[in-house]
């Protein structure tokens, strides 16, 4: 019945074989939120605050930024972890109060990050309000976009800066979603406080195709090789800094996917949230040992198509 797969999938996801898998929500304001808990989420895995920013004629103001943040990190709960990135548009997502230029490559150009680092008003003033709110729970920032260790330690310096004056301490972590970023996953590692990978983005920059063109849809998938090898390098930079590495982009939420991402190593997987009952019952399933094995034959195919055949034939033979 409905009321036993609701009581299902309120326990945690563990593997046969005994590994916990923390399984969260990628969540877009409170209604969201709310869902989430209900339908079994651990924490939010990624908090998109352009909802706040988008459709509107001026900023939001530090105060408004505190409540909605500290709403939603208490619907959640004192312990669950919400992660809220930063904000994070650029020359395609454009606000009409944060005039950018036009540029000829968006998509390369002043986004995510890179808008806070050289615009750091209204970055500080979004990091003021995170900071504000992080006393109602469990709350963690995450930074978009970041390519470099030079970025990652500007903004670092700048959530210091604020914190100081509001004597709070709070984890930093980033997405891992530019191909620098998970090759560098090492030295990263020793900074930032978790990982959470970005496929959408990171499929996009590796292969160099645009995640939203019509003609190229059916030749951009997350699980070519190239995009699990930049995976396996982030979470063996993690691990190395001792750090926990989770998915957010789509793939997380692909049922098929879900035994190659956990043979890949990830310890979290951020989900839509209707995702988050099958997401769990699938991780139940599964013995961490089978899917290392997969993973290890997943590393060495030669396109996507050959893994998702692979990820097929795997299935029948359960
Ligand atoms: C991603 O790039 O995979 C991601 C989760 O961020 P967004 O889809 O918001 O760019
Ligand atoms: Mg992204």
């Amino acid at each position: 019945t409905y009321q036993d797969a609701l009581q299902t999938t309120t326990q945690p996801a563990i593997t046969q074989d005994g590994t916990h898998i923390e399984v969260a929500a990628n969540v877009g304001g409170l209604d969201e939120a709310r869902k989430a808990v209900e339908l079994g989420a651990e924490g939010i895995g990624l908090l998109r605050t352009e909802f706040l920013y988008l459709n509107r004629t001026t900023e939001p103001d530090e105060d408004e930024q505190t409540q909605i943040y500290s709403d939603i990190i208490s619907a959640m709960g004192k312990e669950r972890p919400v992660i809220i990135r930063t904000l994070d548009v650029g020359g395609d997502k454009p606000l009409p109060y944060l005039p950018l230029p036009e540029e000829e490559n968006p998509f390369l150009g002043e986004r995510g990050i890179r808008v806070g680092i050289n615009r750091p008003t209204m970055l500080r003033r979004q990091i003021r309000a995170l900071l504000r709110s992080a006393k109602v729970g469990n709350l963690r920032i995450m930074l978009p976009m970041i390519a470099s260790l030079e970025e990652f330690r500007a903004v670092r310096k700048l959530v210091e800066e604020e914190r100081q004056s509001l004597e709070s301490s709070i984890e930093l972590g980033i997405m891992i979603e530019v191909p620098s970023a998970a090759l560098m996953a090492r030295e990263l590692a020793r900074e930032a406080d978790f990982f959470s990978i970005g496929t959408n983005d990171l499929t996009q920059y590796t292969l160099a195709m645009d995640r939203g063109h019509p003609k190229l849809a059916s030749r951009i998938d997350s699980l070519h090789p190239a995009v699990l090898r930049l995976i396996a390098m982030t979470v063996e930079g993690a691990r190395a800094g001792n750090r926990w590495t989770g998915i957010c982009g789509g793939i997380a939420s692909d049922i098929t996917a879900i035994p190659l991402l956990l043979g890949l190593g990830v310890n979290e997987l951020s989900v839509s949230v209707p995702s988050l009952p099958p997401v769990k019952a699938r991780i139940r399933e599964l013995s961490l040992a089978d899917c290392r094995a997969l993973a290890q034959q997943a590393l060495a195919m030669e396109d996507a198509t050959q893994v998702r055949a692979l990820l097929a034939q795997w299935k029948d033979k359960e």
